[in-house]
């Protein structure tokens, strides 16, 4: 336990659930842990990272927790997306605002697809650390000698390349990683405020903007389509005098990231003037990973006393018991908006898994907003050793979870993916049809494979036409 001081002129909060504090999670197992050879430096990085200002407000927060609330409800559709792990060197502006275009060009498309307002989340701004499936990893050094070090778990923990001394967790990358987090912040408020992603011009978020991609002709046709349309729209309800016209020339947009870190996440974990709660303010949206959902582990004690809306990864072999008392415990009021469950079954997986999963949980009448998440069941390895995913799993994931929703009566409230506005070659397939050959092209994911911009808004497209059927 790191013994730095807390801002004691805040409050102190009633409603922490019992036993709980923003450090009690030291005291469990935590999965994925990390260890850090200097604890003195960690104390000071720590402490440094307490004294630093917010990334996001409570009222950001909040207002985050209904439209979540309205989603579970099916009033809204959410869209979950960003790279699978965002590094330090890609906080450069062309990066982010592709990122944020495709975001904003595949919410436009679902908002036509599912008749609904779509809440854009991204995973941006924070998604530095990544779960391993083995903590240690062999391979060879400069000088040809074979060692086993540490594997790489994101740049908020360590770096990429193979050598001891990058491979050591450092400390000082969690005020690096609080850092960029908040350069890409600044620059995604500035751009979401208006001029970018002003709704009455959808036309400035042209596809012209993406100079390599080209899209094939029917996809350019139906997206010039589909924001013609909306414009039209738009007019017409300003000619019949709408005043929240004036909203739509800046979007909202919130982030979120997986809170495997939790030296990052409780030090910037505080109590707000004024509000009588503890808010995770690195994020709006943190989830707990598949790795780390232990009902008894250091992950779910820390998520647990927060109050941000919390998402949990579900994989198929997750149990419906298991599952009801991960909401039980991470809230224990069921309060509307606040537990997002990310179902990532895997095509081969989720006709079977789902239904028993969902019945289960609406039978308990808990409220939770479902979102699928088609990538992290589809993952392969190719024979040259490269993970991919194909386009076609990704969308048969997505169809199969609606109709297992409708079979259940239950809601599909959103989609989570792992994508980029570049022009990667990581994911197989799609209409530009890019083949396992076509991999070495551009493969430069940290982590997992990504949907490319094509890709993406062609996956957009396909999800809104079975929304709209
Ligand atoms: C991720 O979202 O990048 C991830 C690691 O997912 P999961 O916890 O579902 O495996
Ligand atoms: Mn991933």
């Amino acid at each position: 336990m790191t013994g730095s001081k807390r801002d004691t002129t805040a409050p102190k909060p009633s409603t922490a659930p019992r036993g709980w504090h923003p450090d009690s999670w030291r005291e469990f197992p935590v999965a994925q842990g990390i260890t850090y050879p200097d604890p003195a430096k960690l104390a000071a990085a720590v402490e440094t990272l307490r004294n630093m200002p917010p990334l996001v407000t409570s009222w950001e927060i909040e207002r985050l927790k209904k439209h979540l609330a309205d989603a579970q409800e099916g009033r809204r559709f959410i869209l979950q997306g960003g790279d699978c792990a965002e590094t330090l060197a890609d906080t450069r502006p062309r990066v982010i605002s592709a990122k944020l275009k495709i975001l904003m060009q595949m919410s436009l498309v679902l908002v036509h697809g599912s008749m609904k307002p779509v809440v854009r989340i991204g995973r941006i701004a924070g998604q530095y650390a990544k779960p391993r499936s083995q903590p240690t990893e062999r391979g060879k050094l400069a000088d040809g000698r074979e060692v086993e070090l540490p594997n790489y778990f994101g740049d908020l923990v360590n770096r990429a390349e193979f050598t001891p001394e990058a491979r050591a967790a450092d400390p000082q990358l969690l005020l690096a990683g609080y850092q960029h987090a908040a350069l890409t912040l600044n620059f995604v408020r500035s751009l979401t405020e208006g001029g970018f992603a002003d709704l009455h011009h959808p036309e400035q978020w042209d596809l012209a903007f993406f100079e390599n991609a080209v899209l094939p002709g029917t996809l350019r046709e139906e997206y010039q389509r589909t924001s013609r349309q909306l414009s039209e729209a738009l007019r017409f309800m300003e000619a019949l005098g709408e005043k929240t016209i004036d909203d739509l020339t800046r979007v909202e947009f919130y982030t979120s990231h997986e809170g495997l870190n939790l030296e990052y996440e409780s030090a910037q974990t505080r109590t707000v003037p004024r509000r009588d709660q503890w808010y995770d303010l690195t994020t709006h949206l943190p989830w707990i990973g598949e790795r780390t959902r232990q009902l008894d582990g250091a992950h779910v004690e820390f998520f647990r006393g927060i109050a941000n809306p919390v998402g949990v990864k579900i994989s198929a072999s997750a149990k419906p018991d298991e599952v009801l008392r991960l909401i039980e415990t991470l809230s224990p009021d069921d309060e509307p908006g606040k537990i997002v469950l990310i179902t990532r079954m895997g095509v081969r997986r989720a006709a079977d898994a789902l239904p028993g999963l969902l019945s289960a949980i609406k039978a308990s009448g808990r409220r939770v907003l479902w979102i699928c998440d088609p990538m992290h069941g589809n993952t392969q390895t190719t024979s040259s050793g490269r993970k991919t995913r194909d386009f076609g799993d990704i969308l048969r994931e997505i169809e199969i979870t609606m109709d297992a929703h409708a079979a259940a009566g239950t809601v599909m409230g959103g989609v989570h993916f792992e994508l980029t506005g570049e022009d990667v070659t990581e994911c197989v397939g799609g209409a530009a049809g890019i083949t396992e050959g076509d991999l070495e092209m551009n493969y430069a994911t940290a982590c997992d494979p990504r949907l490319n911009y094509r890709q993406a808004l062609e996956m957009a497209f396909s999800i809104a036409r079975k929304l709209r059927n």
